[in-house]
């Protein structure tokens, strides 16, 4: 049996094993994904004894994701640019690699919700609300699909000019009260921050800054119909929630771990989307 988990301290509230429980059961394959809980402390000899423990792979989560990076024996480009792990796998030389499927997770979904020529929207500029990790691999994403131009605003200055850094010639920091001047020739405003998850602040945002041909994607998905969506719906725009994100990032691992690439499906979805209802 294969067997592949997903690692982090708290970790009761992931959704993974459902998502890859689902694809296994699909596929009918003999393999097993679960949740191992392990405190900071531990994680390096966590790492360490994998193979003894029988593990193909897995994913790696909060608060592991720097760790993960420091600690695996080779990065793929992509977890090199990011600065974080969030999938591990062993290479054919039996090396422990680290790889980061937040950023194509991200671009796919927005290939299958918006079309593949979405780049090209407006003035094919995007702006990122927020500066942290998820806005780190959804910035790496967006140039890589080609975008021409990011801004990203963010609370702590310092940590937008970090994603600067990425690509000076294509990604600049701006100022929250410069965001109606960005947003107005822009063909994607994507907000990564954790504002209006449920029992976060709300994001004050007025989407009316925005041209007829934008996009809005938003990676939060408790609530999936965050207030920013709805009101983006609500002046006709394309709305992208943040369930795909976490249902696309999952596509890489289970492909290397148990060997058949699987599809994101509306089944699939609404699996998850039951799970996270509350009851
Ligand atoms: P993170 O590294 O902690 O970054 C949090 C971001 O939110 C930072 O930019 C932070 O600004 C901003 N923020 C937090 N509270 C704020 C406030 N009160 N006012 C203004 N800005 C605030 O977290 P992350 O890993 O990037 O995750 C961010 C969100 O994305 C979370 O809600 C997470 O659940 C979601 N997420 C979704 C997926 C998915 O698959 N859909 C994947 C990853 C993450 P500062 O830099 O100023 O603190």
């Amino acid at each position: 049996m294969i067997r592949a988990f997903v690692v982090g301290h708290p970790i009761a509230h992931s959704r993974s094993p459902l998502i890859h429980g689902h694809w296994l059961a699909a596929f009918g394959i003999d393999g097993r994904y679960e949740r191992i809980d392990v405190a900071p402390s531990a994680f390096p000899a966590f790492l360490r004894d994998l193979r003894e423990q029988g593990l193909a792979g897995g994913n790696v989560t909060i608060p592991h994701k720097e760790a993960a990076f420091a600690l695996v024996d080779v990065l793929t480009p992509r977890a090199a640019r990011i600065g974080a792990v969030n999938t591990l796998f062993f290479s054919e030389d039996g090396r422990l690699t680290g790889d980061n499927t937040d950023a194509p997770g991200f671009i796919a979904h927005l290939d299958q919700s918006l079309g593949r020529d979405w780049p090209s929207r407006g003035d094919g500029s995007a702006v990122v609300l927020g500066a942290g990790g998820a806005a780190r691999a959804i910035v790496v994403g967006l140039l890589e699909r080609g975008i021409a131009r990011v801004a990203v605003a963010n609370r702590t200055p310092e940590r937008a000019l970090g994603l600067v850094a990425l690509d000076p010639a294509r990604v600049r920091a701006i100022a929250w009260d410069e965001l109606p001047a960005a947003l107005a020739p822009a063909g994607l405003l994507v907000n990564t921050t954790s504002l209006g998850m449920a029992g976060h602040p709300p994001l004050v945002l007025d989407v009316a800054a925005l041209g007829s041909e934008a996009a809005v994607a938003d990676i939060v998905y408790a609530p999936l119909e965050t207030p920013l969506l709805a009101a983006a719906r609500a002046r006709g725009l394309d709305a992208v929630d943040g369930l795909g994100m976490l249902l696309h990032q999952a596509v890489p691992g289970f492909a290397r771990w148990f060997g058949r690439t699987p599809s994101v499906t509306p089944a699939l979805r609404e699996r998850i989307l039951a799970d996270l209802a509350p009851s």
